[in-house]
């Protein structure tokens, strides 16, 4: 079993999303009555994880929930997707991660998040976890866990030529500069390029100097996701920055877009080992784009079957 060998190792967090719609968002000490509610399966590693999945390649998750209800249910939720789960660990000293998202008439939201058994992923999972990592073709990390988890798998995946994607999401001000050395591809989002960077990244123009900024850090690549405007990809061994365009699509919810992207682009970056980084952000932008037109977050993810072929 531990030696199985995994296509993509993504060694991050899962959340569950606790949703309420209603007409508008509730003061301190206020009750009101909401109109819908549903349950959600989020967390930035889980969504990555899932979407690379669904294209199709072998992937495992390395990760923690609470021994509760809704722990349990994630697991299943990574069988129903067919990711593996031996390595996803359960712990009775902390709940599964959650989000309580309240969202009013008018789209706006207010969200509570407590990471809970996400904080807990650690040195002994990641031990356990090796055999994965060391074999895989691509691991995948973010910052919803403790950033010296990340570090160390990154660290670890680099050690056994693993090629890594980092996602520094959410961003943290005082980054570890080794996070830039051990990226293979360092893809992070506009917001998160100018909290690294200090600079705004507005337009295009501001991304590709934000990406040589960063690039400057010691990463082999940048990739900044620029929502409709797709991604720019700037490459370590070549002085260029390139844009990468999305087709216009008509967006209906964006959430998790950004994973969506990160986990098509795992899934390129362990299948098509001389696919030209251009072209695989050109597909992960498009796989991206399917991901907006419909609602929620992996709900919206496609599969395989559901992509055109050229992708492919
Ligand atoms: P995040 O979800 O982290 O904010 P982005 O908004 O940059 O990330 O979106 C990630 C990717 O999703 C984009 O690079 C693009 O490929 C796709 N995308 C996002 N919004 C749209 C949109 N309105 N139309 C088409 N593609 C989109």
């Amino acid at each position: 079993m531990a030696e199985e060998a995994f296509d993509v190792v993504v060694v991050g967090s899962c959340m569950t999303d606790l949703v309420s719609q209603a007409p508008r968002l509730p003061k301190a000490g206020e009750t009101i009555h909401g109109h819908k509610f549903f349950i959600g399966f989020g967390g930035k590693g889980a969504n990555q994880c899932i979407q690379a999945a669904r294209l199709g390649v072998k992937t495992a998750m390395v990760c923690k929930v609470g021994k509760d209800f809704f722990g349990d249910n994630y697991i299943q939720n990574f069988k129903d997707n067919g990711v593996h789960t031996d390595f996803v660990g359960q712990t009775s000293d902390a709940a599964t991660g959650a989000a309580s998202i309240t969202v009013n008439d008018a789209g706006e939201n207010a969200i509570v998040i407590v990471a809970g058994a996400n904080m807990l992923l650690g040195r002994e999972e990641l031990q356990k976890a090796l055999p994965a990592i060391s074999r895989a073709k691509v691991l995948v990390c973010q910052l919803e866990i403790s950033p010296q988890t990340s570090l160390e798998a990154l660290r670890m995946a680099r050690d056994n030529k693993a090629k890594t994607i980092f996602n520094p999401a959410p961003a943290i001000p005082d980054l570890d500069p080794d996070f830039y050395k051990v990226s293979d591809v360092f893809c992070c989002n506009e917001s998160e390029a100018e909290l690294l960077t200090g600079s705004s990244v507005t337009n295009l123009e501001e991304a590709h100097r934000a990406g040589q900024e960063l690039l400057k850090r010691g990463c082999g690549s940048v990739i900044i996701t620029l929502g409709p405007q797709g991604s720019v990809v700037l490459k370590a061994q070549e002085s260029t920055s390139k844009h990468v365009p999305v087709p216009a699509v008509t967006a209906v919810d964006t959430t998790g877009a950004g994973d969506s992207f990160i986990g098509a682009l795992a899934f390129y970056m362990a299948n098509y080992s001389t696919m030209p980084l251009e072209e695989m952000a050109r597909r992960a932008n498009q796989v991206a784009a399917v991901s907006v037109q419909a609602v929620g977050t992996q709900t919206s993810y496609p599969f395989r079957r559901n992509l055109p072929a050229e992708l492919f």
